[in-house]
């Protein structure tokens, strides 16, 4: 068993950590501030823990975090970090500035397993799980990569991988990222869980009690469609999939995303607006569709900006809301469905900091 890796810790485990050391559980606390609230990893410049403190610390834990590879910049002002993990598997995290916001793309999985037919991570498969020490790692050094006085504002788990097929490391992260006394203290109405539709997996984040938002990569309209794009949907039809949605605790005014990617000729007729508009009657719903991003090798196509704007009207006129994201750092392959080693080669060839 590799030594406990700190940065994955609750702010209840360090206090239990500070006190199997023979230290107060206060001590456990003024570490999580240290670490989360002020992101300071160096164990020297805790200078109000005991010296004996944090040389016990040394001895039972690390507090490493993944190496970052590179930086790449966008042209919109997005940032690519590729962080290369202690066994030498690579993520990435995505920074997008929009306005005053700072949103973080994370990861949660080396690779992904649901193979989405337009998705390219899902070419690679899955390698595996990452700890909850990692997800939060790649928080930590966002907010290092920010200048001076700015800090990641909002979470979004839309990097690599599918969240709740990691549960429990991605529900760890998100209760060390919502901790308000001692951990990074994000409202959890800044921070979404996105899914493919594991139909357990949303039963059982309902349940938690986080309060965070919930994102569905529906994508199709009929399981017939669906079920080309997305194999998942052999286990889960649309019908189980809105079922569990509906049943999703919800707090006032707000709702669930519904992630469309936009396929020319597969799933963006008028008919499949319909459809859709009629899918989502009675949820609390919002849209965003997502225009196809391209990768070698892809069979899709993204549609004309007609067909968008046309699919667009047709929700927007039943009453939905519904917004189009033109993808951040599409220019460097750090764009939905983008985050893999080829893309990242691409990439790399275009620029870097
Ligand atoms: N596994 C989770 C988290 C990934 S989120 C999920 O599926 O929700 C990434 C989002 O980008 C998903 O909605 C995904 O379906 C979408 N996406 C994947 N490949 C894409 C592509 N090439 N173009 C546009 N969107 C894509």
């Amino acid at each position: 068993m590799p030594p406990v890796n700190l940065i994955g810790l609750l702010p209840s485990e360090l206090e239990a950590l500070a006190r199997d050391l023979g230290t107060p559980a206060y001590r456990g606390r003024q570490l999580a501030t240290w670490l989360y609230r002020k992101g300071v990893l160096d164990r020297e410049a805790m200078t109000d823990l005991p010296k004996e403190f944090r040389e016990r610390l040394t001895e039972v834990a690390t507090l490493a975090l993944p190496a970052v590879e590179r930086v790449i910049a966008s042209q919109d002002g997005s940032r690519k970090l590729i962080l290369r993990l202690h066994d030498g598997g690579r993520i990435h995290a995505v920074l997008m500035p929009d306005e005053d916001r700072q949103t973080l793309c994370l990861s949660t999985q080396v690779g992904c397993g649901f193979a989405c037919a337009f998705c390219h991570t899902g070419t690679m498969g899955l390698e595996r799980n990452l700890t909850a020490d990692e997800i939060v790692a790649q928080l930590l050094i966002a907010n290092a990569e920010l200048p001076e006085g700015l800090r990641v504002t909002h979470l979004v788990f839309m990097g690599m991988g599918e969240p709740l097929a990691n549960y429990a490391s991605t529900v760890k992260a998100i209760r060390i990222f919502t901790d308000t006394r001692h951990g990074f203290g994000y409202s959890p109405r800044r921070i979404t869980v996105s899914t493919v539709g594991l139909v357990t997996g949303i039963e059982k984040l309902a349940r938690e009690d986080l309060g965070v938002n919930l994102a569905i990569s529906l994508h199709a309209t009929t399981d017939a469609i669906r079920e080309r794009l997305m194999p998942v949907n052999r286990s889960w039809k649309l019908e189980a999939l809105l079922a569990a949605v509906r049943k999703f605790p919800l707090p006032t005014r707000r709702r669930v995303f519904f992630e469309y990617v936009m396929l020319d000729q597969v799933n963006s007729s008028l008919e499949d607006a319909h459809r859709l508009a009629r899918l989502l009657r009675g949820v609390r719903a919002k849209v965003n569709l997502i225009p196809f991003n391209d990768w070698e090798g892809s069979e899709f196509r993204r549609p004309p900006l007609s067909t968008i704007l046309a699919f667009q009207s047709v929700l927007l006129n039943a009453g939905i809301t519904t917004t189009v994201r033109w993808s951040k750092g599409e220019d460097i392959g750090a764009a939905c469905g983008q985050l893999s080693e080829v893309a990242e080669v691409r990439a790399a060839a275009g620029g870097s900091r």
